[in-house]
């Protein structure tokens, strides 16, 4: 059946994305989408974008772009690069950054694309469990002896739990002969970002995206944040293969989100609000639900399995996303939505907890 495929994807096992229905209407709290439109500004942004300018490539450098990420964060445009979506961020990053010598250290469990990329890549994954109570095991991550990078997902995926950012610069000083990546995509909603430590750390790459607290998703905008060296780094890898991954589109919206601080506030706002009215209802349900800093929550309930919640809110038209692996098996990960979304949501599982 292969026998056309190269070598390096006979035996890729490649990430699985939650599902984006088509036809029926589900209440989607399955992929971490923003439950509110972008702001306007990116809308006008788009429209004026979308006209006879198409037919010309995109500025391959993202000059408004990198400028409008630069000042945001307080580095210079040299200290960003931006990419279709943090995904496509990250695996440039892991091309750049990672060599097959030395593993690459992560936590079992977060995001699940950092194993994909690794076996991806023909690099080494050097896998260290979470504590008992899902918290980032850092003492353990500082002693790792001679890995050849690290990657911190900060808030962790699918866990929502974060780490101090005195733990990100500990793992940074232990680390210093090679590249810390801290991946920031939920950082917005409650966590602490490690751009400020980018001034004193040049092993240092922070990824940002705007599919989650800018509400873009679909725009496909990510960044890394790093020195010009790492930047550099970066912009070989993404040249060797094809220099316009951010189309004028995404582009134009990126800068015009990025830009309109005051709707990003009050959006930002609204989901912690309803995240924290949510995991209220739900532990008055019995359900236990870890601290999160991010736009999701992680839940179990004593008397039901992940999969049997997930089946039972699948019939009720709610997708959330439960994962088919050991140790968080009896969890769901269920993203924020509007507050009638979790009005609907907390209605639902009581009906299938209760009794
Ligand atoms: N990092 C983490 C931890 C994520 O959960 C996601 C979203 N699935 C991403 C990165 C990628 O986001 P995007 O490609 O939409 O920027």
């Amino acid at each position: 059946m292969k026998e056309y495929w190269s070598r390096r994807i006979r035996d890729a096992v490649p990430y699985v994305p939650g599902e984006q229905p088509k036809g029926r209407t589900f209440i989607k709290l399955n992929t971490n989408e923003n439950p509110y439109p972008p702001s306007p500004k990116v809308v006008e942004a788009v429209k004026s974008a979308a006209g006879e300018g198409l037919r010309l490539y995109p500025d391959p450098e993202c000059a408004g772009l990198r400028a409008a990420a630069a000042k945001l964060h307080g580095v210079t445009p040299e200290q960003v690069f931006p990419g279709n979506g943090s995904d496509e961020v990250l695996a440039f990053c892991f091309q750049a950054f990672f060599d097959p010598e030395r593993p690459i250290l992560f936590a079992d469990i977060t995001y699940t694309f950092y194993a994909v990329y690794t076996d991806y890549f023909g690099l080494k994954a050097w896998q260290i469990p979470l504590d008992e109570d899902f918290s980032l095991p850092v003492e353990r991550f500082c002693k790792a002896e001679n890995c050849g990078g690290v990657v911190i997902a900060n808030p962790n995926a699918p866990t929502g739990r974060s780490v101090d950012l005195e733990d990100i610069r500990r793992v940074l000083e232990e680390h210093r002969d090679v590249v810390v990546l801290v991946d920031e995509a939920y950082v917005d909603f409650g966590g602490v970002s490690a751009d400020t430590l980018l001034k004193e750390y040049d092993n240092l790459v922070v990824v940002r995206t705007l599919s989650k607290s800018r509400a873009l998703a679909g725009l496909r905008v990510g960044y890394a944040l790093g020195s010009p060296n790492l930047i550099s780094g970066l912009c070989c890898v993404r040249d060797s293969i094809n220099s316009y991954t951010v189309d004028r589109l995404a582009q134009a919206g990126a800068v015009a989100a990025l830009e309109d601080g005051p709707y990003f506030e009050e959006m930002r706002e609204r989901v912690i609000r309803t995240r924290e009215r949510t995991e209220e209802r739900l532990r008055a349900m019995g359900f236990a639900v870890l601290e999160s800093k991010a736009n999701f929550l992680f839940v179990s309930h004593p008397k039901r399995t992940g999969k049997a919640l997930l089946d039972g809110l699948r019939e009720q038209g709610i997708l959330v996303r439960w994962f088919d692996r050991p140790r968080i098996g009896n969890y769901l990960r269920i993203s924020v939505g509007t507050d009638d979304e979790m009005d609907a949501l907390c209605a639902a599982l009581k009906a299938l907890t209760e009794g």
